[in-house]
């Protein structure tokens, strides 16, 4: 459960303030064009990858290599959001293709929309929501563009659908998986009191309630091992004839096989370009991990992953994250291949470098603090892929492996993917949002002037000490807050990350360029948490994402427990609700004692309290801000949701050699997709 997202905040500008960090972007070009096209909610932007050109020519083939390894992988994602993501998507790509039904125009454009939407969520559910979103042209519409396709494309296309009847039947499942709300409504339901696996349409299970999978682990899982491996991570859970339960594993030969092999071939191609044998040896184990399946050579692989903190490329290749299911066993695909930035990284290396002071220093009652700090790598990296569960919305830091007992012996590697905040922040420039919801001239002016600075501060400290910090009491499981443990998480290193953001030693380490520059991030955060991450839920919805919910704990406790003192107000001029902090450092103690209780909830694993906490504080909205947020918002035609293209590469080869990797950032977005599709069409 490690990975930061981008929040709905106000993204302040750069300005000349005169902190060191300003020069990390001097070499991206000031007229890219980050903006590719609006539909729906969401908005599609471009990444740069700056100094792409100054690495050897050995790391970008190496880069290369690992980039198609990336996109192997797409279809593996698809398959695990939904079962039927596939068959749908590529039913829609043929029509869009072939233009059928193209005369009509409004029933044409709507299924394109329709499909760039299931493009961009991986499948048929609002990749943020979870809810399953239904087409706007009409089910007779598509019911004769299938016709038009014929049954001998749609054979080949449909053959995972209801496996066995006919295409008669196939095409009206299909139909009723598209237009029924009611059906597979929910990817990750998350709900308190239901059975959460079988009301969940994520393919990870399959035919069995969550009692039996909880049954199934808990047998397999032994307490007593002091490194148990992440039991059920890399496999389906099903039934076989005899109604016994079983895994079926994503390896070469098993599940998800095809595609696997192809990883492994690109993964093979990438070998010769290793920086050192270190990394070498990184790539052999995660070859061997997808050629066997093996969980225990999952955990080498990372230890060996997390020991690599010398090379300049780096990446993530695999079954990572477990937010795509309700339990939290089963990861969803992914990759990210990415190298240093050097000069911004000089700024984590000196949060790593003062871990154990800020672990030492922090409001945790000592018994959960951890007595060593070991290894806690972090730096700021520039992305050169974003795959699977990583595109098209993406991360802006990731913290690995997740693994507890790994962390606690080896530690875990820290990233802030800064060229893909810098483009979010130079394509929410002048888009109206602070001036909407930020009415004071002075707390404006802070977000612009350090609003930029300091949300990158507090995703580095996040990252890089947040989830690292801490330590869970002995035979305390990491899976003890079940449902409602990614929630908790966040909130644990987001609250790391906003007490140390006003703490004097951010100046003294050089990090920020003044005492009060923290204020900037405490205002926008309060900001999102009550009111502006709103815009994202449905009217009538509650909060569900794990972030959200996080966000939303954090700053309703602080609002809470505030009140007597007037620490933060909600405050109403001419029908418009506006934050305002009265008290900065008071603010900033309840900031610690919510980490304090935070910490001892995880490290006790008390579940009930973890319950309570994200019960009261984390998932219900008051209607009437709700609407209020929402109406505001509408008028400034922002998109909520932001997702990246990638860029492509070309070699270029003179006299049969090859002498470049050429970075390219032409391709549009529905090309992009189709490409993909028609490239790594990997999972049947
Ligand atoms: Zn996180």
């Amino acid at each position: 459960m490690k990975r930061i997202i981008f929040g709905i905040l106000a993204s302040a500008a750069l300005t000349a303030c005169g902190n060191k960090e300003e020069n990390k972007i001097s070499d991206m070009e000031t007229k890219f064009n980050y903006d590719v096209e609006k539909f729906y909610d969401l908005q599609i932007l471009r990444y740069q990858v700056p100094e792409f050109e100054t690495l050897s020519l050995n790391q970008k083939m190496l880069i290369y290599h690992l980039s198609l390894a990336a996109e192997e992988g797409r279809d593996i994602l698809f398959d695990q959001n939904c079962k039927y993501n596939l068959p749908i998507r590529r039913t829609l790509e043929a029509i869009y293709t072939e233009k059928i039904g193209a005369d009509n125009v409004s029933e044409f454009e709507a299924l394109e929309k329709y499909l760039k939407r299931v493009w961009f969520s991986n499948g048929i559910h609002h990749h943020y929501s979870c809810d399953k979103f239904l087409p706007d042209f009409s089910k007779d519409f598509f019911a004769e563009c299938l016709n038009k396709l014929g049954d001998e494309k749609l054979t080949g296309m449909l053959a995972s659908v209801c496996p066995g009847k006919s295409i008669n039947e196939k095409k009206t499942m299909l139909m009723e998986v598209m237009f029924d709300s009611t059906l597979l409504a929910k990817r990750v339901n998350q709900a308190d009191g239901q059975d959460l696996i079988e009301t969940s349409a994520n393919h990870y299970y399959d035919g069995v309630t969550q009692a039996e999978v909880e049954k199934f682990y808990d047998a397999m899982r032994d307490t007593t091992d002091k490194s148990p491996i992440s039991y059920g991570l890399n496999s389906l859970l099903t039934k076989d004839d005899a109604g016994k339960l079983v895994e079926k594993v994503w390896k070469s030969g098993g599940m998800y096989g095809k595609a696997i092999d192809k990883i492994v071939g690109h993964l093979k191609d990438a070998l010769p370009y290793a920086e050192n044998d270190k990394q070498k040896h990184v790539i052999d184990l995660l070859i061997e991990f997808y050629n066997t399946g093996d969980l225990k050579k999952f955990d080498e692989y990372s230890i060996a992953w997390v020991a690599d903190s010398t090379s300049k490329i780096d990446f993530v290749n695999g079954f990572i994250e477990t937010y795509g299911d309700p339990l939290g066993l089963k990861a969803s695909w992914e990759s990210i291949v990415n190298f240093k930035n050097e000069k911004a990284t000089k700024r984590t290396e000196v949060l790593s470098e003062n871990a154990q002071w800020f672990e030492d220093n922090s409001p945790v009652d000592t018994k959960f603090k951890k007595k060593e700090c070991k290894g806690v790598t972090a730096k700021v990296i520039t992305t050169a892929i974003l795959a699977g569960d990583c595109y098209p919305a993406t991360p802006i830091g990731i913290n690995l492996p997740n693994a507890n007992w790994i962390r606690e012996t080896y530690g875990s590697k820290s990233v802030t993917i800064e060229n893909i905040t810098y483009a979010y922040d130079q394509a929410a420039k002048g888009n109206g949002f602070k001036e909407e919801f930020v009415d004071n001239d002075a707390d404006k002016e802070m977000i612009e002037k350090y609003g930029y600075i300091t949300d990158n501060i507090h995703t580095d400290l996040h990252e890089c000490l947040g989830h690292g910090s801490g330590q869970l009491l002995p035979g305390v499981s990491q899976d003890a807050l079940k449902a409602y443990g990614a929630t908790i998480e966040e909130a644990r290193a987001d609250l790391f990350g906003l007490y140390y953001a006003a703490d004097p030693k951010m100046v003294e380490l050089g990090l920020l360029p003044s005492a009060e520059a923290y204020k900037a991030e405490y205002y926008s955060y309060l900001m999102n948490g009550l009111m502006t991450q709103l815009v994202r839920i449905n009217l009538g919805d509650q909060i569900e994402e794990a972030h959200m919910r996080n966000r939303a704990l954090i700053a309703h406790w602080v609002y809470e427990k505030g009140t007597a003192d007037k620490v933060v107000e909600l405050e109403k001029r001419d029908g418009k609700t506006y934050v305002k902090i009265n008290d900065y450092s008071k603010l900033r103690v309840l900031f610690g004692n919510l980490l304090a209780e935070i910490q001892r909830i995880k490290s006790e694993g008390d579940f009930e309290a973890a319950r309570k906490l994200v019960e009261n504080y984390a998932v219900n909205i008051d209607p009437d801000l709700h609407k209020e947020i929402k109406e505001r918002y509408s008028k400034l035609n922002i998109s909520p949701y932001k997702g990246f293209i990638n860029p492509t590469y070309e070699l270029v080869e003179k006299d049969g050699k090859i002498v470049d990797v050429k970075v390219d950032y032409k391709e549009g977005y529905a090309e992009q997709m189709l490409r993909y599709s028609k490239a790594n069409n990997n999972v049947d």
